[in-house]
């Protein structure tokens, strides 16, 4: 428990709500506008709109629900994609209908419009979170939209069709909801020309029958991200046979996977072999406590990241880490909220020597690490030369400990993100002192700069557990600021 002295009095008139910018409307959006709404105009002049206007006047339509502009683009579409981002408004029922309208007008034509180039629609996907209507494929956008799914990662699903809608299912309780389930009837009835492709899936909550009646229409081949969530270990083994059929999923996440066995039950549930698997994270899942040993058997080809988020790990499931095959290539390590403060670390040394020439990325956050503990480590730190962000926020070293740990990072040439907790000194009984913060860093920074150049590095306090806000201080304004 800390408390800062800066919790913010609690403001309901929020200022920012009825301080809109007036932003004078274009002379180009006031035309389309006015076209918009003369839908019978506007479709007319589809045939001579400049092939750059498409994705603007795409955009206004569906922001403004005229569904019979949206249907009459589709067939002269005359870009490969059409892909909806997720930050758009109006993605609803009447949308998608008027979408799904206009390709069934491109699948009955006989002969196409020799300005249609449309091969796919992208109706929804999380990982592609750009904000309006974007024409290029999703192999196409830039690298910094991609970044949470590299292009090298997305490989084709293989199914080779006239068109292809790709979505994200998610399957809520056991539902889907009323777009998803349309288009999902649409696909199926269309078959033979569309090719509906999932690339993410999330099931939370489990209805056996919508499973097994989803899994009938839907190629497993195509997902390459899955969430499973708010399931127990009955329900995995019930999901099993369906996991073994993705061969090509890359990123697995789970979620509060509970763990409703008695103690005398046989055999630990498993997952099955996941051929490419890249990534893979589990959060809050008291059934990996003990068991993360038979978990990471699942793994066929070496991992590139683990991400273990809010579980308890036994003395046991560090132990193991070692001595796991598939993941001494790992790239990235995430620990968080993840009490190591009772367990001995020898094991995540010798674990952190073997990965020590692949690792990119070591977070170890708010795992309540105490000084001796990073003593132990501190050694095998120095061998991961290539980390590029290290991360060790909130956890409990003191000051020399602290300069002990920059000593050994300041050899670590390819960092470019560091992030430290502030030292245990800038704590008096519970309350975080700024000010002892903003005194401390600049020698802290020093230790640094004596070896090498750095980048961008913060310290930072822990969270108030009143406002949740905390302090940080970084290398490039040299400050102390709060934030929450
Ligand atoms: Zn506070
Ligand atoms: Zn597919």
């Amino acid at each position: 428990m800390v408390i800062c002295f800066q919790c913010p009095v609690k403001d309901d008139s929020s200022e920012e709500d009825t301080k809109k910018v007036y932003s004078p409307l274009t002379l180009e959006k006031l035309a389309r506008q006015r076209l918009l709404r003369e839908e019978a105009l506007a479709i007319s002049a589809l045939n001579d709109l400049p092939h750059l206007l498409f994705p603007v006047m795409f955009e206004e339509a569906f922001i403004n629900g005229h569904t019979k502009v949206l249907t009459a683009m589709i067939p002269v579409w005359p870009y490969p994609y059409l892909s909806v981002g997720i930050m758009i408004e109006n993605r609803n029922l009447e949308t998608l209908k008027a979408m799904l309208e206009g390709l069934d007008i491109l699948i009955a034509q006989k002969v196409r419009s020799s300005r249609c180039k449309l091969r796919g629609i992208n109706w929804k996907n999380k990982y592609h979170d750009i904000s309006g209507i974007w024409a290029g494929s999703r192999e196409l956008l830039p690298r910094f939209m991609t970044q949470k799914q590299p292009v090298q990662n997305s490989p084709g699903c293989g199914v080779k069709k006239e068109l292809k809608v790709t979505t994200q299912l998610e399957i809520m309780e056991g539902r889907l909801d009323e777009s998803d389930r349309y288009l999902f009837q649409w696909a199926q009835q269309r078959k033979d020309s569309i090719h509906l492709c999932n690339r993410n899936l999330e099931i939370q909550g489990l209805t056996k029958a919508t499973v097994i009646e989803i899994f009938k229409i839907l190629h497993t081949d195509c997902v390459q991200d899955l969430l499973l969530s708010d399931l127990c270990l009955e329900d995995l083994d019930f999901l099993n046979p369906y996991l073994r059929q993705m061969n090509n999923l890359l990123n697995l996440k789970l979620s509060h996977i509970t763990d409703t066995r008695s103690m005398d039950d046989s055999e630990m549930s498993l997952l099955p072999t996941f051929h490419c698997l890249q990534t893979l994270s589990v959060n809050d899942s008291p059934y990996l406590y003990s068991n993360l040993k038979g978990f990471l058997r699942c793994l066929k080809k070496p991992l590139e990241s683990l991400i273990i988020t809010n579980c308890n790990l036994s003395q046991a499931d560090l132990d193991c880490l070692p001595y796991c095959l598939n993941i001494v290539e790992l790239k990235s390590l995430k620990l968080a909220s993840i009490n190591l403060c009772n367990l001995l670390l020898e094991s995540l040394v010798f674990f952190l020597e073997k990965v020590g020439h692949t690792l990119e990325n070591l977070e170890l956050n708010s795992c309540g690490i105490q000084d001796s503990q990073l003593k132990t480590l501190l050694p095998a730190l120095s061998q991961c030369s290539q980390l590029r962000v290290v991360s060790f926020n909130d956890n409990e070293f003191s000051l020399l400990f602290l300069k002990e740990l920059l000593h050994h990072t300041a050899q670590l040439n390819q960092l470019e993100i560091e992030i430290y907790p502030a030292p245990l000194e800038c704590y008096d009984r519970g309350i975080v002192l700024s000010d002892r913060l903003e005194n401390l860093c600049p020698e802290l920074l020093e230790i640094l700069i004596a070896k090498r150049m750095p980048n961008e590095v913060t310290f930072e306090t822990i969270q108030c557990s009143k406002c949740g806000g905390f302090y940080i201080y970084d290398l490039e304004t040299e400050r102390c600021h709060f934030q929450i």
